[in-house]
Order: structure tokens, then C-alpha cells, then sequence
């Protein structure tokens, strides 16, 4: 790394957080503890114990979806939607004036640079809820049914990479519809849904409209199990998707699943060469590639590889790993010490099958989990990284010579998420875009989110989708996408 840059760090501030030394779960709007084990939430940048959170056992649960079930049948279903509309513009008024707060909690908690948190995570979660604020009016004009109705009580269950993003996701359109709600966050990362939690008292949400039942897998599990619960929605692993596909199988519950992903990122030869590459690194490098959408396999045309690659490298050898909270930091760190592991089985699998790992010279932290930025080339598709979500800063390099066979390797996965095109072309992008087998295709830009967009799945990249008029479907009894 010769940057003739010098950096001073530029630290965030973390006095603007005020954790507690202990958390309880939240039911029917008050705080109240969990009668499961509890365990302790840490930052992974620095392994400091950051406070101890309550666990949800089956019988926490049950209270919960019962809060949920009172405040749907007397408060939050007969009212009218216009006032839903206004707690949802509270709740988005308020993320915002506590947006800092937000900001370096989820950074503390998850390890993600305050840069994004900041910029993306939690305008984005502010974003949704006055998205869909603005829906909770209109739902009988939005060609949604002549009568759409809300399902009732909606389980769900999030993953650890966007926090507050996720319950945002999950929050905003459930209301909206006229649902109640009960959330489990991440095992490692519940500060912001506790925070959030706050958030609907001071928006005096009525009690029991949004439950957030702390706890791990055992707790998601009573929650998806819920015999009171009408609607459920998941956001995680393929593996725990399928098990909760089997759960609810046979059971008038609704289900949405939002799944893993192995993106391709193709790059012709007549694409920009300097933008596409800020692409692959915010395609891969963003949130320490801990993105279901992540673009963690670069299709690259032959003819133009070694250019690109070389690019690519002089470009990662600026980027800048540690201290999340710094402002001037790129990448973070890896969410927990089990992820960590994951990341390094699956890139020693690379080199052991025969792929060229490349990383640039970068000093890691000496305490946390960290995991420099990766790059392997001479991948086959027949390799495990190419194959298997790495979900970490790992990217996956492959060569095409025709836009035929680009579409081939593209599809070439047992997922479908998300992909990106990167030519002048508007022609081709249209084309090839058409071809691709993905819920999300990104032209010349990659890794951008907005409410209004639908995001979802094909293949094992689940099914159904969030956000946009598309989103509110999944949470109304037979509207149609
Ligand atoms: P996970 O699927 O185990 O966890 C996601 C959420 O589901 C967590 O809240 C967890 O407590 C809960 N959960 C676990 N088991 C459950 C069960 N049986 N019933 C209900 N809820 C349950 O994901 P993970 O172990 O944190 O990560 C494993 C892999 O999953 C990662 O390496 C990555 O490949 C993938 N992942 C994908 C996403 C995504 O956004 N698509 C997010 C996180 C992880
Ligand atoms: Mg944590």
C-alpha cells in the first residue's frame, strides 16, 4: 500500500450511545426479562462485551405473539389506515433525528464502518418506514384487491449483516398492511431492534403492535412454530430457509424468504473499465461482502482480464481495513468468530482446488475478527468458491469470451438473487438482462437499494418479495403480485 495519502484517524464518537448493562425483551410495550439463558452481545472489532441480552424461550414467545394477536384484533386492525399512516411517519421522523445514535450502535454491535451506517444502513431503514407510511392509505387504489386485508400477526425472523436495515424491511410493510408484529434480530446483534424498541414508545405505538423477542435459532424457531402466527418471514441461511419451509408446510401460515445469493457481476469489454471496477469493490468489499446480494463472482471477458485485474488490485491496495468506527475505514469487521471460520474454510478451499488467492499487503487489528480483502483468480466453476456463499470480503474471478457464455456461467448457480452488467451497450444490458435468472439486475452500478424497489429471489435464493408495491403483497390476504 503506497498511498502518498497520509490518514489521521477520524474517530466517531461513541458517547452518543448509551448501552445498558443488561436488556430485556420487549411485549406489549414494556420491558420485561427473558425466562431462556441469557448471553452477551460483543463487538467483534474489538471482542468487548457490550452488555447481556435477555433470551426468549418458547414461553416468551407465546406472550409475545399473544400481545401481538390483543393489539391486531382491538387497536391496530380496526384502525383507520390514515392514523397507521401517522405512527409510520413518527417512527421514520424519529430514526432520523436519532440517526447518529443508530448509526454507531449497529457499528459497535456489528462491526460495519460507521460510513455506511451512517450513509446507508440507517437513511435506508429511515427511508422505508416513510415509504411505507405513505402506502398505508392508499392500499385499496394500489391494484392490490378490491378489499386488501391484513393477515394478522407476522412472525419474523432477521439475519445479523443490515441490522436495523432488516427489521426496517420486515417493520415498515407489516404495519402499513395493518399487521402486528413479533421480531427476532440476530443473536449477535440486537442493539438496534432494542433501540427501535424505544423508538415506538417515544412514537407511543400502541402496546403490543411491535413485539421484539430477543434469543437465538431456538427462539427464531418458536417464533416461526407459532400456532397463532399468521404470516411468516424470514431473512437468513439457506439452510435454516429450508428447514422453516418444512415447519410451515401444510399450515395456513403465509411465508416469505429472503435467501442466500452468488451473484455474478459481468464485465464486457467495452464497459468503462475505471467505473466498473468501483463496482466490483462496492460489489464485494461493501458491508465485508456480508451481502446476500453481494457480487462475489466477477465474469470478466477474457480479452480484457489482466487489465481489469490489475486495476482492480491498485484500487484494493487503498482501501482501508479497521476500526469501524473510524470514518476514514472501508472495510470493518467480520460479524462474529463463527463467520470468521466460515470465510477461512472456504478461501482455504479455494487454493486447495487450485485457485490463485490474491491479497494486498494490510495490517489486521490484533484483537477482534478480521479478514483482509480477497481475491482469487483461475477459479473454475466447479470450485467451491465459486459454487458456495462465502458471505465475506472473498471475490471470485472467472473469464467469458461470448455474451452467450456469459449468461450461461451467470445462471450456472443454484442461486438467483441478484446480478450486475457492466457495458456501453443499453442494447446489451436490456438482452442480457432478460437472460439472467436473478430477482435484482444492476446496470453499470451495483450493491443500490431504494423502498420503492422490489428485491427478492429465484431458486434457492427464496421466494416472494420486499419492497415496493410488490413487498406490501405478501403481507394482505389474496393480493395478487
Ligand atoms: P442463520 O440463517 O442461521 O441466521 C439467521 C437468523 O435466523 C438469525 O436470527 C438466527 O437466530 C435465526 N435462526 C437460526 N436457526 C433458526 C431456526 N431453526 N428457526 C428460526 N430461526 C432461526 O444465518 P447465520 O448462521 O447467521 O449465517 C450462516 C450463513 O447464512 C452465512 O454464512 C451466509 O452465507 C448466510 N446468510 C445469509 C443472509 C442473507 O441476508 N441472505 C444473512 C445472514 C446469513
Ligand atoms: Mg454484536
Amino acid at each position: 500500500m503506497s498511498s502518498p495519502f497520509q490518514y489521521a484517524p477520524a474517530p466517531e464518537s461513541r458517547s452518543i450511545v448509551d448501552i445498558a448493562p443488561s436488556y430485556g425483551l420487549f411485549i406489549d410495550g414494556e420491558f420485561v426479562d427473558g425466562t431462556g439463558e441469557p448471553f452477551k452481545t460483543v463487538n467483534p472489532a474489538t471482542e468487548e462485551v457490550l452488555t447481556e441480552i435477555s433470551a426468549g424461550s418458547a414461553a416468551d414467545v407465546d406472550r409475545a405473539v399473544a400481545a401481538a394477536r390483543r393489539a391486531f384484533t382491538r387497536v391496530w386492525g380496526p384502525m383507520r389506515p390514515a392514523d397507521r399512516g401517522k405512527y409510520l411517519f413518527r417512527i421514520a421522523r424519529i430514526l432520523q433525528e436519532r440517526a447518529r445514535e443508530f448509526a454507531v450502535l449497529e457499528s459497535l454491535d456489528n462491526g460495519k464502518p460507521i460510513r455506511e451506517s451512517r450513509d446507508v444502513d440507517i437513511p435506508l431503514a429511515a427511508a422505508h418506514f416513510f415509504y411505507h407510511a405513505g402506502w398505508a392509505d392508499k392500499l385499496d387504489f394500489a391494484g392490490l384487491g378490491a378489499n386488501p386485508r391484513p393477515l394478522g400477526v407476522a412472525g419474523q425472523v432477521i439475519p445479523w449483516n443490515f441490522p436495523m436495515l432488516m427489521l426496517a424491511w420486515k417493520v415498515a410493510p407489516a404495519l402499513a398492511t395493518g399487521n402486528t408484529v413479533v421480531l427476532k434480530p440476530a443473536e449477535t446483534t440486537p442493539l438496534t431492534a432494542l433501540l427501535f424498541a424505544e423508538v415506538c414508545r417515544q412514537a407511543d405505538l400502541p402496546p403490543g403492535v411491535v413485539n421484539i423477542v430477543t434469543g437465538a435459532g431456538e427462539t427464531g424457531r418458536a417464533v416461526v412454530e407459532h400456532g397463532d402466527v399468521d404470516k411468516v418471514a424470514f431473512t437468513g441461511s439457506t439452510e435454516v430457509g429450508r428447514s422453516i419451509a418444512r415447519a410451515v408446510a401444510g399450515t395456513r401460515k403465509s411465508l416469505t424468504l429472503e435467501l442466500g445469493g452468488k451473484a455474478a457481476n459481468i464485465v464486457f469489454d467495452d464497459a468503462p473499465i475505471d467505473q466498473a471496477v468501483e463496482g466490483i469493490v462496492q460489489g464485494i468489499f461493501f458491508n465485508q461482502g456480508h451481502v446476500c446480494c453481494a457480487g462475489s463472482r466477477l465474469l470478466v471477458q477474457e480479452n480484457i482480464h489482466d487489465e481489469v485485474i490489475a486495476s482492480l488490485q491498485r484500487r484494493i491496495g487503498t482501501l482501508r481495513v479497521g476500526d469501524p468506527l473510524d470514518k476514514n475505514t472501508d472495510i470493518g469487521a467480520i460479524n462474529s468468530h463463527l463467520q470468521l471460520e466460515r470465510i477461512r474454510e472456504l478461501a482455504d478451499a479455494g487454493e486447495a482446488e487450485g485457485a490463485h488467492r490474491w491479497q494486498p499487503a494490510c495490517e489486521l487489528p490484533d484483537r477482534g475478527y478480521w479478514f483482509p480483502p480477497t481475491v482469487f483468480t483461475d477459479v473454475s466453476p466447479a470450485h467451491r468458491i465459486a459454487r458456495e456463499e462465502v458471505f465475506g470480503p472473498v471475490l471470485s474471478v472467472l473469464t467469458f469470451r461470448t455474451p452467450d457464455e456469459a449468461v450461461a456461467k451467470a445462471n450456472n448457480t443454484t442461486f438467483g438473487l441478484s446480478a450486475g452488467i457492466w457495458t456501453e451497450k443499453g442494447s446489451r444490458i436490456l438482452k442480457i438482462a432478460n437472460q439472467l435468472r436473478a430477482g435484482v439486475v444492476w446496470a453499470n452500478t451495483f450493491n443500490k437499494f431504494d423502498p420503492t424497489s422490489p428485491f427478492g429471489g429465484y431458486k434457492q435464493s427464496g421466494y416472494g418479495r420486499e419492497g415496493g408495491r410488490h413487498g406490501l403483497t405478501g403481507y394482505l390476504k389474496g393480493a395478487a403480485q
